[in-house]
This record gives structure tokens, sequence and C-alpha cells, in this order.
């Protein structure tokens, strides 16, 4: 990768906080570092938000929310429609820009620019059809009317795995229903949010509407929001423990709240599947973001009469996936973000070997500059492998066994998480008792991505509740109201 290149990405990067349609420096001057996990240089120096910017930000929130609830649909669908443009114009920037505070490999880090901007061109169309319901009382007497109105000024918390989705998630059924928002982002990562920020204010965006604000403390930060009654919302996604500790923040003033939270999917593989597309689909739910999503595989439970094939398959193919930094050609698999994330995926390997589980490719740290784990599978795990119960977040792959369909069913649902389960089977009954018995949200039938801006994402039990994308998406963001009409 050419070095001046990134050199002079990094130097007209914005970095300061985005409040009120303004670029400005924290209040209290601070900055804080942010580092390229593939070398762990720094790469630059962010504005640190403190507790009155964000209330600033906020400030702004309310003083636009007005005028956008009532600016025409068409208006506020168009601002996200010329983003979408100009995210797809910038593509190679923006992706180059995401891989270095992030790590993923380049030709991912394009793949989610362009995912996260068909968001915005999804909810661009959504927009405009936000509509209600008119209707004649049962006993003929009134009328029933009900209509969408948005919930008003949000709070939009985002993770650092996906940089740029995670927000464009949020931010564009936001828009689209008429609310105004502050973004914060992760702190690892708030480079990519930045930049998107800047292209909204280039694509038209109205001053006020999103305010940004990255900063090194995050519950300092947005603690005053959920103490201020003008704040409607808040949406998060982020691991279960801070979900939790939002909700009960968010209960202060009754805050509508969307969470997306942790996950622990389980890839079942009957006896009858396409063992070449479990294969193949297993490396794309395991590996893609170097495992570090919400979504990966984290165990697989294979039927036993297929297990030692695909477990050795899947070895081998991982095995020859080649790590290195995103921006070196050829790369499939980045650095994990930092050290504690390494170190966590480290114990669970050494806590299932320790245990009995075997080996099959992989298992250690790679290189000594940067966050490198090398891609594993293990066989063999016994039942009290802790990484059966916890999200590994990296490019590990533990088969585990089973006999029975009731077996592999509940095996799945042993978790307290519920966001999404894989299933390869060729039988179509099977398949759909298999689906219809799985405690989840989301179902890769045969399919090892699900994520989709036309599909409602979203889990079940601990891996939170509402839905982002598809139609669903914008309902988040509206809230309905009842007029009941005299007629009499
Ligand atoms: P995290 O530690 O929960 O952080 C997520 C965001 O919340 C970050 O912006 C973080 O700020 C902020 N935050 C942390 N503690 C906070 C607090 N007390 N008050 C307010 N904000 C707080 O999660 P993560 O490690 O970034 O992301 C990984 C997790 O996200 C995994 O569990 C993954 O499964 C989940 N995830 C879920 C989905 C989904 O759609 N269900 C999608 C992607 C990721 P800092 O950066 O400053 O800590």
């Amino acid at each position: 990768m050419d070095s001046a290149r990134e050199t002079s990405l990094l130097q007209n990067v914005p970095t300061g906080l985005f409040i009120g349609g303004q670029w400005r420096g924290s209040g209290s001057g601070a900055t804080f570092r942010i580092e390229d996990p593939a070398t762990e240089q720094s790469l630059v120096e962010v504005a640190d938000g403190t507790p009155d910017d964000a209330r600033a930000a906020l400030d702004a929130c309310v003083g636009a929310q007005e005028a956008w609830a009532a600016t025409p649909p068409r208006e506020r669908g168009e601002v996200l429609r010329r983003t979408y443009e100009l995210m797809n114009e910038r593509i190679d920037d923006l992706a180059l820009l995401m891989t270095l505070e992030m790590g993923k490999p380049l030709s991912e880090s394009r793949a989610e620019v362009a995912y996260g901007a068909e968001f915005f061109r999804w909810f661009a169309e959504e927009a405009v059809r936000i509509d209600g319901r008119w209707s004649v009382n049962p006993n003929g007497s009134g009328r029933v009317l009900t209509m969408k109105q948005p919930v008003g000024p949000c709070l939009l918390i985002t993770p650092w795995n996906f940089p740029i989705a995670m927000g464009t998630r949020k931010i564009g059924p936001a828009v689209a229903a008429g609310c105004t928002m502050v973004v914060k982002p992760a702190q690892l990562t708030p480079l990519s949010m930045l930049t998107l920020a800047d292209l909204m204010r280039e694509a038209g965006l109205p001053d006020g509407l999103l305010n940004v604000v990255p900063s090194s403390k995050a519950s300092a930060v947005t603690g005053p929001l959920f103490e201020d009654p003008r704040l409607r919302k808040v949406s998060f996604t982020g691991s279960t423990p801070v979900g939790k500790t939002l909700m009960e923040l968010a209960s202060k003033h009754v805050l509508r709240v969307s969470m997306e939270l942790g996950g622990n999917a389980p890839y079942l593989v009957f006896d009858d599947a396409d063992l070449d597309a479990a294969v193949e689909q297993a490396l794309i739910a395991k590996m893609r973001n170097i495992g570090e999503s919400c979504v990966a595989a984290n165990r697989f439970h294979v039927h036993e009469s297929v297990a030692d094939e695909f477990a050795a398959r899947l070895a081998q193919r991982m095995g020859a996936m080649k790590v290195g930094r995103g921006t070196d050609d050829g790369v499939q698999v980045g650095p994990l973000i930092d050290e504690d994330q390494r170190s966590k995926v480290a114990e669970l390997v050494d806590d299932a070997v320790g245990k009995g589980a075997k080996v099959l490719t992989g298992g250690e740290r790679v290189g000594d500059r940067g966050y490198f784990y090398a891609p594993t599978v293990l066989a063999g795990i016994s039942d009290d492998a802790a990484l059966l119960r916890e999200e590994i977040f990296g490019p590990v792959a533990p088969v585990k066994t089973f006999t029975t369909e009731q077996e592999a069913i509940k095996a799945a649902n042993d978790s307290e998480y519920g966001l999404v389960a894989y299933v390869f089977t060729s039988d179509l009954k099977r398949a759909i008792r298999v689906v219809e018995g799985l405690d989840v949200g989301m179902v890769g039938l045969n399919r090892g991505l699900v994520s989709n801006p036309a599909a409602e994402f979203g889990g079940v039990k601990e891996s939170g509740f509402g839905r982002e994308g598809g139609r669903d998406g914008i309902e988040e963001y509206l809230y309905t109201k009842y007029v009941a009409v005299d007629l009499s």
C-alpha cells in the first residue's frame, strides 16, 4: 500500500467534534489517540468530547428538530440518497480509512462501505412511505385516525467492529423519519463516522440534525443526556452488559429504546447438508470481519457422521488464509482490534484446549507487532468449554458433534443470546422444523450471511430488541398518534 496516500488521507480526515453543523475542538481541549491495530502505531489524535460538548450537541438537536420533522419526506430522503452517492464515489478513501483504524482487509472495508451506503438508499426510499390509517369505528359513530410522527432527538451509540454500517443502520431511518441525533461512535474507530458526517454535510444535511461526539469517556459523556428530558430515544449497538446499563438509564425518562446486542450464533450442519456449501458458507459466517461480528458463527454443531470431514475441510481452508495488514495485497485476515480482544480470544482457545480440545489449525498469536491471531479450528470440544457460552469475537471455529435433530436444536438454544443461527440441510421438512424451533431473531438457511439492508436485522433474548433495516427499521424512530374523530 502506498504510504503517501495513507498520510494524505490522515492529514485531511476530520478529527473534531461535529456539533450544530460546525467542526470544533473539545471543550476541554483534550484529544485521544487512534491506533492502527496492524502496526500499533498512532494514526491521528481526535477531539475528546466532554459532557458539556454532548449537551451542546443535544441543544443543536433540539434546535433543529421542529424544522426537520416538518421538512417534506422527499427532501429528507434526498439527503440520504445524495450521501449514498457520495459514499460510493469516495469508496476507496472510506475503505482505506476504515482499514487503517479497524484493521479489516480492504476488500471487506469496501464491502462495508457499500453495505452501509445501502441503508441510506433504502431509507431514502422509506422516507416517502410513512403512512397511517383511517377507519370507521365498529359502531359507525366516529372515525379512527392514526398517524406516525418522529420520536424526536435520539442518542445513537455505535461499536467499533462495523464503524460505518452500524451507524448508517441508525442514522438512515432516523433522518428519514424526521429525527435529529447525537452519535457517539466507538472510541477505537471514530474516523469513519466523522468522515461520514462530513459527507452528509456536503450532501446538504441541515445544521444541527446530526451531531457526532467522539470521546474516551463514553459513560461520562452520554450520562447527562439520559438525565435530560429533551432526549427521546436511545439506539445502541454493542455488548449486552453495556446495553443493560443503558436500559436502566433510559428508564429515568422512559425513552424509546432499541438494543442490538451480543450474539453466540450456532451453525448447524446436518448429515443431509451439501457439505461443499456448508464449508464455503462457514468461511463467510466465521471469518467475515476477522470473526469480530455479532453474527459470526460462534460454535459449529455438526452431525457426527460428517463432523470429521467438515472440520478437516474447514481447517484446511482457514489455515490457508493470508493473515496481515488489511492494506496488503491478498490479505484475508487482519489484526484483532486491540490487545484486550486478542488476549480474550487466546484465553478462550487455551481454556478449550485445557479441557481436551484438539487444535486442527492455528491456536496462536501471529507476529510480534499488531494484534494478529491465527485462524483456528478446534475439534473435540468439551461441554464446559467457555467458548461455547461466550462470544469469541475472533477467528476461532470450535466444532462439536450431535446425533439427533432434537439434540441439535437443544444445543443451539442453550445460550442467553438469540441473535442468529445458521442451518445447513437439504431436507425441506427438517429445515422448517429446525428454523421454527430456534430461539433467535434471524436464521441463515443454507447461507452464512444474513445482513441485508432490505431485511429486518435484530435479536431476541439477551441479544436485544428492535429491528434495523427492512420495513420495520423506520418504525423504531416513529411513534403512533391516534386521533378519535367525532362525527356526531
Ligand atoms: P461495547 O463495549 O458495548 O461498546 C459499544 C459502544 O458503547 C461504544 O461506542 C462504547 O464506547 C459505548 N459504551 C461503552 N460503555 C458505555 C457506557 N457505560 N455508557 C455509554 N456508552 C458506552 O461494545 P464493543 O466492544 O464496541 O462492540 C462489540 C459488541 O457489540 C459485541 O458484543 C457485539 O456482538 C456487539 N454488536 C452487536 C451488533 C448487533 O447488531 N446485534 C452489531 C455489532 C456489534 P467506547 O468505545 O468508548 O467504549
